[in-house]
């Protein structure tokens, strides 16, 4: 079981004075709220083993407002966290019992679009599918698409570096954010990056972007904008082992032809997502890749045929291709849904999150199954295989005690296999506390503390989203760091 730093007892009693402060700060009565039943509301996120009711929450509606509640904490050692839609598969959203959750999800307006430079401005809380509704009539969209995209804030995001089923083409979050309103701890609004593709100076773009809501609070995103291809076809292919499909993906990918998406689903993922959506797939399958290809109606048939040798080659039993848009939208409402449909099968599950290389693929899946066979627990695979992105889903009961410490574990020796075979512990959902004691997996102390200073930089208190990223010591602070509002408590 993981540990959060203790909660200063010092904050907590100051509680209703920070409430009415906070209170006067935000103008309005209903952007705090105080209520244990409405608290409750932002006890977890998508890491839903984990639960602690925060101190209050703070609804912000403007920029000028998150300044003011982050000079606020920062002035009076209060601990803080922004919060999206609270989707976070790491924990990123668990809040400490001593903290001020700044929710951003009333900031939803997109602000700007600009059709030239294929750009829009949006604010932090807009979900991410809404960017690309709201372009749609232009013929253009934006391209990251988490598998929570209905839910999911682009302030999140970027926080989290999100990736999604078509990042195989076309690159994660990173790639396609050019700017960023920005608020510092102590309440400075600053701008970074904007309309541009490439600023001078240092990347700070680059820093914040991934930084899990660690150094700052971003309240404005402008995003890049695509060109909506002509066409796109996605085709089911399943095969009778996992290992068979494994390797067709490493051999896809190995002949440089990318497609826009390769989607993997194992056995009890393709039963639990047919149940659920009916999305037609191949229920006689132990393994089925979703392949989607894009472009003119003649590249998607050369796309379509390279791939479908591919897959015969590597004994496919089965191909399908969508035979129009609605069959293409219910394959994917199917892959989306993957995570709600395993929760029908399962009480409980822990999504890991390791990325490979696409070649060990075939041996890490077997790898994998032999962890979850020794624990005794069964394990759902259902990930972006195409870039080596795997999301093996544990399946465990809550209510047997002791069990998460062993689902953890059981966690941990997967990620150590992706660690070993080149790859690493987080390929989009981010760090959070859920893979926090992992990071000596893959950091040295000396790189750790590289990453710790620039925390530091940014927030010397360490009251942002503090015990989430770093290892915790043993008194439950992050190793080296200093926290003089806490430390009297
Ligand atoms: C069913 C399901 C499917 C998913 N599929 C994918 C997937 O395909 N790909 C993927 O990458 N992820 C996926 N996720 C994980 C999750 O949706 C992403 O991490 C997403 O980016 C989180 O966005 P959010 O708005 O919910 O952020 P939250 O969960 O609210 O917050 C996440 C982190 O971001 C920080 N944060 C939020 N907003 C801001 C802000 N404005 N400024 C600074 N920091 C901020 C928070 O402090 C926190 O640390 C999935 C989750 C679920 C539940």
């Amino acid at each position: 079981m993981l540990n959060m730093p203790s909660p200063s007892s010092a904050v907590l009693a100051r509680r209703e004075t920070i409430a009415s402060d906070l209170r006067q700060l935000l103008g309005d009565d209903e952007l705090l709220i105080t209520s244990a039943n409405e608290l409750k509301g932002y006890e977890t996120d998508g890491l839903a083993c984990y639960r602690t009711v925060p101190m209050l929450v703070a609804l912000a509606e403007t920029t000028e407002q998150v300044a003011a509640v982050l000079k606020y904490c920062n002035d009076n050692g209060v601990p803080v966290m922004a919060r999206g839609a609270g989707t976070s598969l790491a924990g990123g959203a668990l809040p400490q019992l001593d903290t001020v959750v700044l929710g951003l999800s009333k900031m939803n307006e997109i602000l700007d679009v600009n059709t030239e430079n294929k750009t829009a401005v949006v604010q932090a809380g807009v979900t991410n599918k809404n960017i690309s509704v709201a372009v749609d009539d232009l013929g253009l969209f934006y391209a990251p698409d988490p598998s929570s995209q209905i839910a999911c804030t682009i302030g999140g995001n970027v926080a989290m570096n999100s990736g999604g089923a078509h990042c195989l083409k076309y690159g994660v979050t990173t790639n396609h954010i050019l700017g960023v309103k920005f608020v510092t701890m102590d309440g400075e609004i600053v701008e970074i990056g904007g309309q541009a593709y490439d600023l001078p100076g240092y990347d700070l773009l680059g820093m914040i972007v991934g930084a899990e809501g660690q150094l700052g609070v971003v309240t404005e995103v402008t995003v890049r904008l695509m060109d909506k291809p002509e066409a796109a076809r996605p085709l089911l292919a399943g095969f009778d082992s996992a290992l068979d499909a494994g390797a067709c993906v490493a051999a896809i990918m190995a002949t440089g032809r990318t497609p826009v998406a390769i989607e993997f689903m194992d056995r009890p993922a393709i039963l639990a997502c047919e149940r659920f959506t009916g999305a037609g797939y191949p229920v006689e399958a132990q393994a089925l890749l979703i392949i989607e290809v894009e472009g003119s109606e003649a590249e998607i048939a050369e796309e379509l045929a390279f791939v479908e040798g591919m897959a015969r080659d590597h004994g496919a039993i089965s191909l399908r291709v969508a035979e129009d848009f609605a069959s293409a939208e219910n394959i994917w409402k199917g892959r989306k849904s993957a995570f709600g449909a395993i929760g029908q099968i399962s009480p409980d599950y822990l999504c890991m999150d390791g990325t490979i290389p696409v070649t060990k693929l075939p041996d890490v899946l077997e790898q994998i199954y032999a962890i979850g066979a020794r624990f005794g627990f069964e394990i759902a695979n259902i990930f972006h295989a195409g870039d080596g992105n795997m999301h093996p889903l544990i399946m465990y009961d809550s209510h047997r005690p002791g069990v998460l410490d062993e689902v953890e574990a059981c966690g941990a020796e997967i990620l150590k296999v992706c660690v070993d075979a080149g790859g690493c512990i987080t390929g989009e959902h981010g760090v959070g506390i859920e893979k926090r004691d992992h990071m000596p997996l893959m950091f040295s102390p000396a790189e750790l503390n590289q990453m710790k200073e620039i925390k530091r930089q940014f927030d010397p208190q360490w009251l942002l989203n503090g015990g989430k990223v770093f290892p915790l010591e043993e008194d439950g602070v992050p190793a080296g760091q200093v926290v003089p509002g806490r430390a009297a408590a």
